[in-house]
């Protein structure tokens, strides 16, 4: 791919750059700690295949528009303690109000993310479009030291959509002052990043670095960030 004519270079942030998974496990279970004398007959790790599981279906809701921010926030919690007979409103309150506070605090990042952006920095304007809540974003940028890398950030809240609507990248493009054809989109996601990307005709890198299954063809698939240097 190199030799290319790629000015801009738009990532997705969450499981992308930002390590979801690990972060969110490192507050969950903090959380599930402070509550263990109402929990004490669940283990977390089950606790937590529960909460991944109604939160994977919830924010599938929320991606379509079908549920709202507050109703994701309340439910991902409310079911999964539910299941194991917790119903207790203070328990489930904590964890409710508690995890979107903590979580965007959380600074683990994929390997090579700082390396790999320094050096596409000196050669393109960077980019970020992410269907993550505004104000989120916003605090993981700044505590991860990322806020900087970037030209302009686009999140579904202040482009109106979601990915893998096209107005988002056509939003993102607007602000980013960009053309389409010089532009490139790197995320983790097939359908969102991916797909969306590729329906606008805006070429697109697949980072998977679960090695999953992808019957797709994209411009370009990496298993781990490091893989852009020779890209790109
Ligand atoms: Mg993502």
């Amino acid at each position: 791919m190199k030799d290319t004519n790629y000015h801009h270079i738009f990532f997705d942030l969450d499981h992308t750059l930002w390590d979801f998974d690990q972060n969110a496990a490192i507050v969950l279970r903090k959380l599930f700690l402070e509550c263990a004398d109402h929990l004490t007959h669940i283990s977390f790790d089950d606790f937590f295949d529960r909460y991944s599981y109604h939160n994977d279906q919830l924010w599938g809701l929320y991606g379509v528009d079908l549920i709202p921010q507050a109703e994701l926030r309340l439910e991902r919690f409310r079911l999964s303690l539910a299941e194991f007979g917790v119903t207790n409103r203070d328990i489930v309150n904590h964890f409710v109000l508690e995890y979107p506070k903590q979580a965007p605090l959380q600074t683990h990042l994929f390997p090579y993310t700082k390396e790999v952006l320094s050096y596409l920095k000196s050669r393109y304007r960077l980019h970020l479009i992410t269907n993550g809540f505004e104000e989120v974003q916003h605090i993981k940028l700044n505590n991860c030291g990322l806020a900087d890398f970037f030209d302009t950030v686009t999140t579904s809240q202040n482009s109106g959509v979601k990915k893998p609507n096209p107005k988002i990248f056509e939003y993102a493009l607007s602000v980013a002052g960009a053309e389409k054809i010089s532009s490139l989109m790197i995320g983790d996601s097939v359908e969102s990043d991916c797909l969306g990307a590729k329906n606008i005709g805006l070429d697109q890198v697949y980072f998977n670095p679960k090695k999953m299954d992808c019957k797709h063809l994209f411009t370009a698939q990496i298993h781990c960030l490091s893989e852009l240097k020779a890209l790109l």
